[in-house]
């Protein structure tokens, strides 16, 4: 019997408990323990059902991931295996409309707009969002050439370069700061002038190279994807997919199902790895808060960067100082709820993106009442402001009362909600060190950090530290720590059928 023990409850961790247990259920000698520091199971993926102070109605409000995105399989693939996935909820497109808040002006995100570049040019020439001489600025693309060509076979990751320094460079600094910044760099709560292109968007790198611009990569995508859907239209009664899907229930219903699944009773919460060796004979120790110590053949780390290596302390000199260099930004997400009638303005909308150069205390707020269905009774709205990041780590130094009323005051200032409006509910979710920052030469780093575990007999890392921090890169992060660890003892594991990977 091999024994994994999997530090961290998050999504990365949990998603490696319900591998290690399909490969039990599949045969293989082997079990897990999971050892969470908090009560909660979940990590980012938490979710709290508020009952209304008035009608007693529910609210379903999302503190962490309020959503994943649908390209990207992993998620439907397991909630398939769980039989949750019919309980996969799709947005309110009907509602579709991203705001950008320029002055004391909310502007929609222009028709056409693929990630930051125009693909229409009549929507770009009247919008109000950039100046003339920026739409010229962006137009240019069409005639900049690449920065440089590649070499055969070579690859993003050879050619990183900041979000910054690439969109400046192709489309001009309005685009950035405008759009691209609160778009791409708000989404990673990263600095533009530090975030690795080639570890978070390398295919905007590799249009640039196929294309010779940004415009033109893009234009050129959506043909493909008309193409395709002419040749494919959806058949009658399948599952349609919007870009970005959550659960009914929320976002934590999916790690929870995930913990039932694995087995609850292989998980113990409540109580932190404080420290993790490697014993004489090749097998790990771990050693708990409360003082007691576990002993397994293999161990799995699914903590924040920062959190392993205080874990590993001096297992290994290098590896501590790789994850030493993947640096943490602080955030928090708001959510509140207002009565309808304190607020006056068209609720018909996604969310509203706050550009840096605003200068305001919010990054971005959700509109999660109309983004969602059923996140909010009727007559009621559930808005979700986002604060911190790496340009504004002061106002995590504020109380949870005063978070919530800079947000709301910023909810009058922006969206006219009226002044006197007092929120029904609101929480305040913290998120300290909670955002890895993907800076230039991160995937460098990451190739370094795998190469230094691999040869670990019986040692895996997981989470969104490493390659992507979006909820399906996580899980299956997670799965592959299983099967990297197993197969250090020589186990190797079957690949999920087709039939659970078939979605569409
Ligand atoms: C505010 C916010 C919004 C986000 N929005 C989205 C989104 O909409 N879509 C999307 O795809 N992604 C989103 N993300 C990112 C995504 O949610 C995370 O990258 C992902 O959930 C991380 O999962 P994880 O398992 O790697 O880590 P975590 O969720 O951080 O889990 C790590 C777990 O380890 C536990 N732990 C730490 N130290 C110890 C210890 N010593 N002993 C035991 N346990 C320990 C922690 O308590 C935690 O439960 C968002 C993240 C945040 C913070």
């Amino acid at each position: 019997m091999k024994h994994v023990i999997i530090i961290g409850g998050g999504v990365a961790g949990l998603g490696a408990a319900y591998k290690v247990r399909r490969s039990a259920d599949a045969g293989h000698d082997v079990s897990f323990t999971l050892i969470e520091r908090e009560e909660r199971l979940g990590g980012c993926l938490v979710t709290e059902l508020v009952d209304d102070p008035e009608t007693g109605e529910r609210y379903i409000v999302d503190g962490g991931s309020d959503a994943f995105i649908t390209s990207k399989p992993g998620v439907h693939r397991v909630a398939k295996m769980l039989g949750i996935f019919d309980d996969e909820v799709r947005t309110c497109d009907e509602n579709k409309k991203t705001l950008i808040l320029k002055g004391d002006k909310l502007i929609e995100l222009p028709d056409g707009i693929m990630m930051f570049a125009p693909t229409k040019l009549v929507p770009l020439a009247t919008t109000n969002l950039y100046s003339w001489p920026a739409k010229f600025r962006m137009a240019l693309d069409l005639v900049i050439p690449r920065k440089e060509k590649w070499a055969e076979g070579e690859t993003a990751q050879q050619h990183d370069e900041t979000l910054e320094s690439f969109v400046v460079r192709r489309m001009g600094r309005e685009s950035l700061d405008r759009l691209a910044e609160p778009l791409v760099g708000g989404v990673h709560a990263s600095d533009p002038a530090q975030m690795s292109l080639a570890a978070t968007f390398p295919n905007l790198l590799e249009m640039e190279q196929q294309f010779g611009s940004l415009i033109r990569g893009f234009l050129h995508q959506r043909k493909l994807v008309e193409e395709q859907r002419r040749k494919h239209p959806p058949k009658p009664g399948a599952k349609r997919f919007t870009f970005f899907s959550s659960f009914h229930d929320g976002m934590q219903f999916f790690t929870d199902r995930l913990a039932d699944a694995a087995g609850r009773d292989r998980i113990r919460v409540g109580v932190a790895a404080s420290h993790v060796m490697r014993q004489p004979d090749g097998s790990w120790l771990v050693t708990l808060s409360d003082g007691t110590e576990l002993s397994g053949d293999a161990v799995i780390i699914a903590t924040p960067a920062w959190a392993t290596r205080r874990l590993l302390g001096d297992l290994d000199a290098r590896l501590a100082e790789l994850l030493d260099s993947i640096p943490f930004s602080s955030s928090a997400t708001v959510p509140m709820a207002f009565r309808a009638e304190d607020c006056p303005f068209d609720t018909r909308f996604f969310g509203i993106l706050v550009p840096l150069v605003e200068h305001r205390p919010v990054m971005a707020v959700t509109m999660s009442s109309s983004k969602w269905p059923d996140r909010a009774p009727a007559e009621r709205v559930l808005l979700r402001g986002f604060v911190g990041g790496p340009h504004n780590q002061e106002i995590m130094d504020k109380s949870d009362d005063e978070l919530i009323e800079i947000v709301r005051t910023q909810l009058v200032e922006m969206l006219g909600l009226r002044a006197d409006a007092k929120p029904l509910f609101a929480r305040v979710f913290r998120w300290t060190l909670g955002m890895p920052q993907y800076t230039i030469g991160h995937l460098d780093r990451v190739d370094e950090i795998e190469r230094t575990v691999g040869a670990q007999r019986g040692l895996g890392l997981a989470g969104g530290s490493y390659r992507g921090v979006g909820v399906p890169n996580c899980l299956e992060s997670g799965e592959k720590a299983v099967s990297k660890v197993l197969g250090d003892f020589g186990i190797t594991l079957a690949e999920d059928s087709v039939e659970e990977k078939r979605i569409w």
